[in-house]
């Protein structure tokens, strides 16, 4: 069936209503040198910047369109500090160094919410929700209850429900088990991008939308409006990535991601979907994501194969699944859908270090509002002279070429990995 369409419905990005892009010119005209070029106008690109202003660093943030325009104004707004995979697994994947990623993430976390609580906080309806990851079958339930023992090791309190509790937890009968986690939240993505903004004028760094770096030089960056002479580049691009930085290109796989939006439930509809507010995804390949916003709609993300999509195609398939899960819906009217690029790396891990004569961050796999924001402000220090990240001692492995050729394939078997695990249903 056709998605059922608001009379204002639009293919437009709902957070921009709250907060819209910033439409001006920026701040004046691009110096001619500073010590730090950010490319990047996101989370991390703007965590950066504010740090090393801070730090007495002269910093210019070149965005090759309006401020945000990137994942950042466009995400889930899901605050998960997660890496796929859970602290023991890190560990024997990775020894120490596994360790050590699960505690970034972790710093992650409690970074993002010291930014957003407490008397300074940037306000964007940030609430500790926690989340909910829900098994599609067998196999992903056994893997949710292995984290969630994991998790219980090292202190994070999580809990595999299934039954009544998991019933308590979601008006949904699609899954067979969850794993609850309560360090997690959700908060308005484009209202915490502009008050990141606002931090780094704040700090000292100028903002310059809409000018495109070009090339990265030795000394400097070329950009499409002459050249900025620069000690140190930080490419802040995740998804974004283009021919600027052709190496780091060949490391990460764009990906569309989709979000529709109905019109705002009512208070029984919401208890009847989400009763305890939690970020809720799956454990598929190819995941659903969704939560409730501020004002009660429910916010529900995905998408249904890797090949290229539209923002309708994608409405129609997030709309009937949404409807698949919560068959309370079926009469919610969607108001807005839209799209945005993650960056999906070989490994499913972030990565950050030195790539093509510049310092660079990214590859969040769709898990970067907390991440990325961290991952910025720890390049800043990094550039100041300090440790990198530890997702610097990973091997970055490039992503294989020809992915007209292998995409379809690798989409094609990811769904039936998919189907196959709701087949074995717990
Ligand atoms: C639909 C969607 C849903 C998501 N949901 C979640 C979620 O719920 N939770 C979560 O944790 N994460 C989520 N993510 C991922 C998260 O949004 C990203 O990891 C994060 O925003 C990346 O921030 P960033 O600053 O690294 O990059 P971005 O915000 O993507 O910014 C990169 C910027 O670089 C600019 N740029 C690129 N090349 C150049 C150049 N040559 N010159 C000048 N500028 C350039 C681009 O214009 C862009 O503005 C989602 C992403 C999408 C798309």
């Amino acid at each position: 069936m056709t998605a059922p369409l608001a009379s204002g419905y639009r293919e437009s990005v709902l957070w921009h209503e709250a907060a819209p892009l910033d439409a001006g010119t920026g701040d004046g005209p691009l110096p001619a040198e500073v010590d730090v070029v950010v490319v990047g106008s996101g989370y991390c690109g703007l965590a950066a910047a504010t740090e090393l202003a801070r730090r007495g660093r002269s910093v210019a943030v070149l965005d090759r369109g309006p401020l945000g325009v990137g994942a950042s104004t466009r995400n889930g707004g899901m605050v998960l500090p997660e890496l796929k995979a859970g602290p023991r697994t890190l560990a024997t994947q990775h020894g120490d160094l596994g360790r050590r990623m699960f505690a970034a993430v972790d710093e992650a976390f409690d970074h993002l919410e010291a930014l957003v609580t407490g008397p300074d906080a940037i306000a964007c309806d940030y609430v500790r929700t926690g989340r909910l990851e829900l098994a599609s079958g067998a196999t992903s339930a056994a893997a949710l209850r292995r984290a969630a023992d994991e998790l219980e090791e090292v202190g994070h309190g999580a809990r595999y429900v299934t039954g009544a509790d998991l019933a308590a937890e979601i008006g949904s009968t699609t899954y067979p088990a969850g794993l609850v986690v309560e360090r997690s939240g959700g908060l308005q993505p484009a209202r915490f991008h502009a008050g990141l903004v606002a931090r780094a004028r704040a700090a000292g760094a100028t903002l310059h939308p809409h000018r495109a770096v070009t090339a990265v030089r030795a000394d400097g960056v070329d950009t499409d409006a002459g050249t900025i002479r620069a000690g140190d580049v930080l490419l802040a691009v995740n998804g974004h990535v283009d021919a600027a930085a052709p190496d780091l290109r060949r490391r990460t796989l764009p990906m569309g991601s989709f979000i529709v939006a109905t019109e705002p439930l009512t208070a029984e509809q919401q208890a009847a979907v989400l009763p305890t507010g939690r970020m809720a995804y799956d454990t598929r390949n190819l995941l659903s994501y969704w939560r409730l916003d501020a004002d009660g709609r429910m916010v529900f993300g995905g998408r249904r194969s890797l090949r290229r999509t539209t923002v309708r195609q994608a409405r129609e398939v997030l709309r009937d699944r949404m409807v698949d899960v919560h068959p309370q819906l079926a009469e919610a009217r969607i108001e807005r859908a839209w799209g945005g690029e993650v960056a999906i790396t070989r490994d499913r891990l972030p990565h950050c270090g030195r790539s093509d004569g510049a310092w660079y961050a990214g590859g969040c796999n769709g898990s970067g509002v907390a991440l990325n924001t961290w991952l910025g402000h720890r390049m800043a220090g990094a550039i100041c002279g300090e440790e990198l990240p530890p997702f610097a001692e990973l091997p970055h492995p490039r992503v294989p070429p020809n992915r007209a050729v292998w995409l379809p394939i690798v989409s094609t078997a990811l769904r039936a990995q998919d189907r196959l695990d709701r087949i074995r249903r717990a």
